[in-house]
């Protein structure tokens, strides 16, 4: 693993699941494994969060939840798909509720596979979601310098359709 000039910041979401891919990642994340040594520090905030990682399927109900999550995060960021229900829907994929793997609601950059992942390949998931961070992360500072003291172009930072209304709200009652 590359050089990483911050620690991100690691949010887990478990969806719908048999909970074994969460266990695994507990222990990952906790002494056993340790993950903290490679940098990320575990948060219960999506609004500080930069990885977001997914255990589980997504269904109806959860559905707005992992999506709503996605959104409050600000960017750069990445988001981990860990073991098969995740990346696929995997053995609850027929149920009649499920829309399928992580990748059905929001976007995925990395898939760590496994019934249940093991924390040797969670551990390497986190690796890989660390230096796409910092690659991410240097892209947005490259185009903050560039685009410095610019009115225009979309800033990269707005995360949702709900903030740009909420820009644009602000920006008419400046105008006004
Ligand atoms: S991939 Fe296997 S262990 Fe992980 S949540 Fe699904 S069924 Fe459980």
């Amino acid at each position: 693993m590359g050089k990483v000039k911050k620690s991100p910041w690691l949010l887990h979401y478990d969806g719908s699941s048999c909970n074994g891919c969460d266990i695994e990642v507990l222990a990952t994340l906790t002494p056993v494994y340790d993950a903290e040594r490679f940098g990320v520090v575990n948060t219960g905030d999506p609004l500080q969060a930069d990885i977001l990682m997914i255990t589980g399927g997504i269904n109806q109900q959860n559905a707005p939840v992992v999506k709503q999550l996605y959104d409050q995060m600000p960017r750069p960021k990445v988001v981990v798909a860990v073991g098969t229900c995740a990346c696929s829907g995997g053995v609850f994929r027929e149920c009649y509720n499920m829309l399928g793997g992580a990748d059905s609601t929001v976007p995925i950059d990395i898939y760590v596979p496994g019934c249940a992942a093991r924390p040797e390949s969670i551990m390497d998931g986190i690796m890989k979601a660390v230096e796409l961070f910092q690659k991410r992360s240097d892209e947005h500072d490259q185009y903050e310098k560039e685009h410095k003291g610019e009115a225009g172009p979309v800033d990269p930072n707005i995360n949702t359709a709900r903030d740009k209304v909420k820009m644009q709200e602000m920006k008419g009652a400046a105008d006004a």
